[in-house]
């Protein structure tokens, strides 16, 4: 991300010299009429879209272009109606993302290619259009300058779709508007900064309030000092949260489609422009005091005020741009139609009165243009997005939107460029790949957080009603045990109170005794009386004892349930983390990914250009150059290039290959004149190349690779040669040819080409142990030992990393000096090689894990032996994933043999898998450090020792 904000910002002004003056450098100059007027305010460079602006790319410090309006095209996918009424036609335009070009066809032969900043594909995501359009944009309002995005199209082409959709079905569909005010109100502080916005429509040079409709006509107002402009009758609303603003755009919309049903138009006749206006709040400077409170540093700083940056980002959804019938036929008088399109005609006026950096610019001829004057140009930041069909029959209004593009972007820019560029089927079918797992994966990771919140509020609920019944259970409970404690002490209380009494009597009859007989038999039937009673309360007291056992036990019971009910929230705490965990690795997993794809997509291009270069001088030099029995040769590889022009790279090489023979192509190998021994080298290359392509699909199409193999199968079943070249070449003897490059040249080009070659071919088994049995190794060392381009070091680093991992040649390649060789590589330190190198070191560990796993090695590791160590410890934390993760691999393939253990203890290896073991990002790595470590009594006994609590 932040790349593509660095490439696609403009304007020319550093972050920093908007805090230090603040004395509105964001004046707008493009758009002032009166040039005169701009001279005065001297303090600020020209404007951002005239010619008189600095010369590209020479601000200082800044990566961009400075002060151009940014321009990104997006292609819309043919929908139902074009896939029926022009299946049997090709579209009008065909884009070449990686070069950032458009085609624009004129004819089934013949098409104009046009330059843009960024050229987006039907099947680009929403997020993807977002980052490169829109997100610089909103960065740099959050900076607190004015920024603009636009979309201009004919109806129908997407610029709704882009900017407006709210996505609340398919949250991978919301549109610019939406991305936008996520990531304002994710930045903004809630108690110090505040965000408001305006929704305008402006149709027939009348502007409406989109927020309510009762606002009729709405002014616009132009402060003459700052240029800064506002709109006093439009309602404003404060943004406090996401949903309130989704709201707010559906009132809008909703207004909008009324307004427009009144008025008898559509709403691909009217402009929609929303405004959004930050306001942040930053800690003042003391610098900016301590000049105007003399030398009291204190007081300075007691009085620092904040400092308010203000930004405003204006996103409009133009009108259509298809020109309406003046004619009136359409249902317009000849006055409405003039005025339907004022504004946009306006717009196009500018733009072309700044491009060609005319003197007056008619800023002042339509409402639209004054509403954006201090939001275009000058430090304010510009992105235009222009939308078109793929429809043949659109064409003519397809060729305006892009020459509005063009215009846009001055006139310097308008190249017309005559070269062809052609590029293999699987990058485009790659980058198709990957803006569907964009998308696919910012789905499932919304998907994933709404279920998280789903379950933790549910978790939530079902605890705190628990916790409630067991509250109310638990006090019914006390309240009935207190009132039955209470009514047998009263009860007991009553019955003593009546044995007291009792007691006393008999004591009286007792000094009686010998009075009378009655008396006496009396006196017994009451003692009787009495252990009947006291049997009667021992039965009550143990009743009530049993009573307080079951009402201990329920609340017990309560308890424990409380307890399972902590429990089970706990583990849904750790499922949660662990989908977290889960999504974290994919999205980790997501990065290697795209991270690969751009190599292989630069590598392509590498190749196609290459091959084009070779081509070009077949044609040229060779024909001159090689003698007469190549004469033939080279009029057969001219013929299918001028056949086939549209087709260049695949035909270049494929017919090249088919048609003038390998075995030719490899007598070239020894060509006396060095050009053409590189370019046949090159080609050898190239073709090597495609058995590599072969190799990585059926790599890719064998693994479970994102769930996405079909596709890549595909792909595969399409391109594949039956027999691969590698094949031919080998038989034909061009790796013979190839090493005795390596041996007899004296060119690091050569090297560089032929190792790369070689390196392609080693991926096969069989060709490993070819290599190996030409002294390929010997050579290939020799070629490191004496390289100096760090990318010849990654083709013979890369080479010998495939032998590496050929259980059968380990010790071959150990004996003739190959593990050396890699570890003397390591002194270029470009990152490329390293990469290299630790996929060598760890193929050759994985097969001595094996290997000792089988019983077939007991020894120390040969690559402890030959002193890896160091270098792996030293890198195992390398901030490269493609190296760390490699020297990870190698670091567990090592520690699997006991043996090495020691030695491993002793180089500070144990400190790393400890590390790896912990924070691996990927799960299999970590897992099997952390098998290694627990399973092994000498790192278990070293761990101690060092006092790592494992
Ligand atoms: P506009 O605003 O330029 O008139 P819309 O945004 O309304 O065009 O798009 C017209 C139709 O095309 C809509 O049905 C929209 O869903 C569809 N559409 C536009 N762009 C895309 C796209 N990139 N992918 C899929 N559908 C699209
Ligand atoms: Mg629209």
């Amino acid at each position: 991300m932040a790349t593509t904000a660095g490439v696609y910002r403009n304007g020319n002004h550093s972050r920093n010299s908007q805090s230090t003056n603040n004395n509105k450098v964001e004046k707008p100059l493009s758009f002032n009429p009166n040039p005169k007027n701009s001279l005065k305010s001297k303090s600020l460079p020209g404007s951002g879209l005239r010619k008189s602006a600095p010369p590209l790319g020479t601000a200082k410090g800044d990566t961009g272009v400075p002060g151009r309006v940014r321009v990104a095209v997006r292609l819309r996918p043919r929908n139902e109606e074009e896939m029926v009424a022009d299946a049997d036609f090709a579209d009008c335009v065909e884009l070449l993302p990686e070069v950032k070009r458009l085609k624009l066809r004129k004819n089934n032969w013949d098409s104009d290619t046009y330059e843009f900043d960024e050229v987006l594909t039907e099947f680009a995501s929403q997020k993807r259009v977002y980052e490169v359009v829109a997100k610089p944009v909103v960065e740099s309002v959050m900076d607190g300058y004015n920024g603009t995005v636009m979309a201009y199209g004919q109806t129908g082409t997407g610029k709704t779709y882009t900017l407006g959709r709210l996505g609340e079905e398919d949250t991978s569909a919301r549109g610019i508007m939406v991305r936008a005010m996520e990531d304002i109100l994710a930045d903004v502080s809630q108690e110090t900064d505040s965000v408001s916005v305006s929704y305008l429509q402006l149709y027939m040079e009348t502007i409406q309030d989109l927020l309510d409709p009762t606002n009729g006509n709405i002014s616009i107002v132009e402060d003459p000092k700052s240029g800064d402009v506002s709109h006093p009758g439009a309602s404003v609303v404060e943004i406090r949260n996401q949903k309130s603003f989704v709201e707010l755009l559906r009132l809008g919309e909703a207004h909008r489609f009324a307004a427009n049903t009144k008025l008898n138009t559509e709403s691909s006749r009217s402009h929609a422009i929303l405004m959004v206006h930050v306001k942040r709040s930053f800690k003042g400077r003391d610098s900016i005091l301590s000049s105007e409170t003399g030398n009291n540093p204190h007081m300075a700083k007691s009085l620092k005020p904040p400092i308010i940056r203000k930004g405003k980002l204006v996103v409009v959804d133009l009108a259509g741009s298809e020109r309406i019938d003046k004619s009136g036929s359409g249902g317009h008088t000849l006055e409405e139609a003039k005025s339907i399109n004022l504004s946009l005609s306006a717009l196009g006026k500018c733009i072309n009165a700044l491009a060609e950096n005319s003197s007056h610019v008619p800023i002042r001829d339509s409402k639209l243009t004054r509403l954006l004057r201090d939001s275009f140009g000058g430090s304010a930041r510009t992105s235009l997005v222009i939308t078109i069909g793929p429809s043949p029959r659109h064409r003519g209004e397809t060729a305006s939107t892009i020459m509005f593009g063009q215009r846009a972007m001055k006139v310097e820019n308008m190249l017309k460029l005559k070269e062809e560029f052609d590029y293999k089927s699987l990058s485009r079918r790659l980058d198709i790949q990957l803006e569907k797992l964009i998308a696919e994966h910012e789905k499932q990771q919304k998907a994933f957080e709404n279920e998280i919140e789903r379950v933790t509020t549910e978790a939530k609920l079902q605890i705190s009603e628990s916790e409630r019944t067991y509250a109310v259970e638990l006090e019914k409970e006390r309240l009935n045990y207190q009132k039955e404690y209470m009514e047998s002490i009263k009860k007991l209380e009553e019955k003593w109170m009546m044995n007291q009494q009792k007691h006393a009597g008999g004591e009286n009859i007792a000094g009686l005794k010998d009075e009378s007989s009655n008396w006496i038999s009396n006196g017994e039937d009451s003692r009787v009386a009495n252990m009947e009673e006291l049997s009667e309360m021992k039965t009550k007291l143990q009743k009530e004892t049993l009573l307080r056992k079951a009402a201990e036990e329920e609340v017990n019971k309560l308890k424990s349930q409380l307890a399972e009910l902590k429990k089970s929230e706990a583990s849904a705490k750790s499922d949660i983390s662990k989908l977290q965990k889960k999504l974290e690795d994919e999205a980790c997993q997501k990065e290697k990914l795209e991270g690969e794809i751009a190599i292989l997509q630069s590598q392509l291009l590498q190749i196609s250009f290459e091959a084009d270069e070779t081509a070009r001088r077949i044609d040229r030099g060779w024909y001159e150059k090689v003698p007469g029995s190549l004469d033939s040769l080279m009029l057969q590889v001219r013929q299918p290039q001028n056949n086939d022009s549209g087709n260049g790279e695949k035909a270049s090489i494929a017919k090249l290959f088919e048609q003038v023979g390998l075995q030719r192509i490899l007598s070239l190998l020894e060509a006396e004149d060095v050009d053409v021994r590189i370019h046949a080298v090159k080609v050898v290359a190239n073709l090597a190349a495609e058995g590599f392509f072969l190799v990585l699909y059926q790599h890719f199409a064998s693994a479970s690779f994102y769930g996405q193999h079909q596709l890549i199968q595909n792909c595969a079943s399409s391109d594949i040669p039956s027999k691969t070249n590698q094949e031919k070449i080998v038989e034909a003897g061009g790796l013979k040819s190839l090493l005795m490059l390596l041996r007899s040249s004296k060119d690091e080009t050569i090297h560089r080409v032929a190792a790369g070659a070689i390196a392609n071919l080693a991926m096969s088994e069989t060709n490993q142990e070819l290599i190996m049995a030409q002294g390929g190794i010997r050579l290939l060392s020799m070629t490191a030992g004496s390289a100096e381009d760090p990318q010849t070091l990654r083709m013979v680093a890369g080479a010998i990393a495939n032998l590496c991992g050929n259980d059968k040649l380990q010790m071959k390649l150990r004996g003739e000096g190959g593990i050396k060789a890699l570890l003397g590589m390591v002194r270029c330190g470009h990152p490329d090689v390293l990469a290299q190198v630790a996929r060598g070191i760890a193929n050759f560990a994985k097969c001595e894990s094996r290997a000792s796993t089988q019983g077939t090695k007991n020894e120390r590791s040969l690559l402890i032996e030959d002193g890896v160590l160091p270098w792996i410890v030293q890198n195992a934390n390398n901030e490269a994933s493609p190296i760390r993760r490699h020297i990870e691999l190698a670091l567990c393939h090592l520690a699997q043999h006991e043996v090495n253990a020691k030695d491993m203890i002793s180089g500070g290896a144990l400190w790393e898998l400890v590390r790896i073991s912990r924070d691996c990002s990927r799960e299999d790595i970590r897992t099997l450090a952390h098998r290694t470590l627990t399973c092994s009594p000498t790192f278990q006994a070293g761990m101690s020792r060092l006092g790592i609590d494992y």
